[in-house]
């Protein structure tokens, strides 16, 4: 057949291991220039589709990478997760759309929202790249530079360096146009850090619940403003609060087209009926609490996890779980139903089955979807 973006996908004669923390679009760059293919050549080699190397965030069809490299990278869930930004979006997303895309149902480009703000830039630090050079001869595109929010080096603590115009190669950090990504102030470099780590927490979660975020939210921030619950808060004072933070001042300087920030972004995040479940806003809310004293970012992460055990903690000091419970999840079609018949919402109670097996064992009949 003679049309190339239909070709049946044939075995590469090189699969070159996994260097590093390397993102997926890092090792089809290395994988390109060992080939010495054209742009277009590599692209149908690798996604059957000759316009691959425009999709760095997640190559499509996933499913072609997947048969032309076999097994040697690894599952093909665990390289979306851990080799591309999608693995922060499947931190967060709802559980029926992660098993889907783990199943292969569904591509992993499904769970990144188009609207999320997020900057699509390639980043590196210039020190990691030279450090890699000499150990690797070639510099690569670090995960941790390319989470979502992301824009300094907590290794090397500096700014990391974007590839700023079109990307229709696959191309190193180094060999296109680039800047220095703007940190006026210490201050600045301080709260972007944050965000670095609150992001690293979120992708390394592997599974997040966006409810119970939102939940330990509402907390720091109703304590912090000394109100009684989230109806309560004034959305003016706490987003001219956030209007003072070095963030804030950060993103209206280098981002002023930021969508992902607009006005009352914070009380919408926690009044919302809708789960948020953009990674990069998540990142920039726990570095805003970070930055105003309120919650440390490990400690929220630790509060949100204990929020969830604490239910089963008090059971098992119950000796087991009670009689309505058991029987509520027996009476229930699925997690939904025996969130309303207990009063709970329906995450939770997933939540409580991951973690009892007392509660799998009696939720065994539940559809799936
Ligand atoms: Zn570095």
């Amino acid at each position: 057949m003679s049309d190339e973006t239909l070709c049946t996908p044939q075995r590469l004669p090189i699969v070159q291991s996994w260097a590093e923390d390397e993102t997926l679009y890092s090792w089809c760059c290395r994988w390109h220039r060992l080939t010495m293919n054209r742009t277009r050549s590599s692209g149908n080699a690798l996604f059957g589709v000759p316009s691959a190397a425009k999709v760095w965030i997640s190559p499509n069809p996933f499913g072609h990478f997947s048969a032309v490299t076999g097994t040697t990278l690894g599952h093909p869930f665990a390289v979306v997760r851990g080799r591309t930004i999608v693995g922060s979006f499947l931190a967060l997303a709802r559980p029926e759309d992660r098993r889907r895309v783990e199943t292969g149902e569904i591509p992993p480009s499904f769970v990144v929202s188009a609207k999320s703000g997020i900057p699509l830039s390639l980043r590196y630090c210039p020190k990691c790249a030279s450090r890699h050079r000499s150990s690797l001869g070639i510099a690569l595109w670090r995960m941790s530079h390319q989470l979502p929010g992301v824009v300094v080096c907590t290794e090397h603590g500096q700014p990391l360096v974007e590839h700023i115009g079109k990307r229709q190669s696959w191309s190193l950090p180094g060999t296109d146009d680039s800047r220095e990504i703007d940190i006026a102030s210490g201050a600045e470099f301080v709260a972007l850090r944050s965000v670095a780590v609150a992001a690293r927490y979120i992708v390394e979660s592997g599974v997040l619940d966006a409810d119970i975020l939102r939940a330990r939210g509402q907390i720091v921030v109703c304590e912090s403003y000394g109100a009684l619950d989230v109806k309560r808060l004034d959305p003016h004072a706490v987003h001219s609060d956030w209007q003072s933070s070095a963030l804030a001042g950060w993103c209206r300087r280098v981002q002023p087209e930021q969508v992902a920030f607009p006005e009352f972004w914070i009380t919408d995040i926690l009044r919302s009926r809708r789960s948020e479940r953009n990674p990069m806003k998540w990142a920039f809310l726990l570095a805003y609490f970070q930055e105003r004293a309120w919650s440390p970012i490990e400690g929220f992460f630790a509060h949100a996890k204990s929020m969830v055990d604490h239910q089963l903690h008090l059971w098992s000091q119950m000796e087991s779980i009670p009689i309505s419970v058991l029987d509520a999840f027996a009476k229930a079609r699925n997690s939904r139903q025996a969130g309303r018949i207990i009063g709970v919402t329906g995450s939770t109670v997933r939540h409580w089955v991951r973690a009892s097996p007392e509660l799998a064992a009696v939720s065994r009949h539940w559809r799936l979807r």
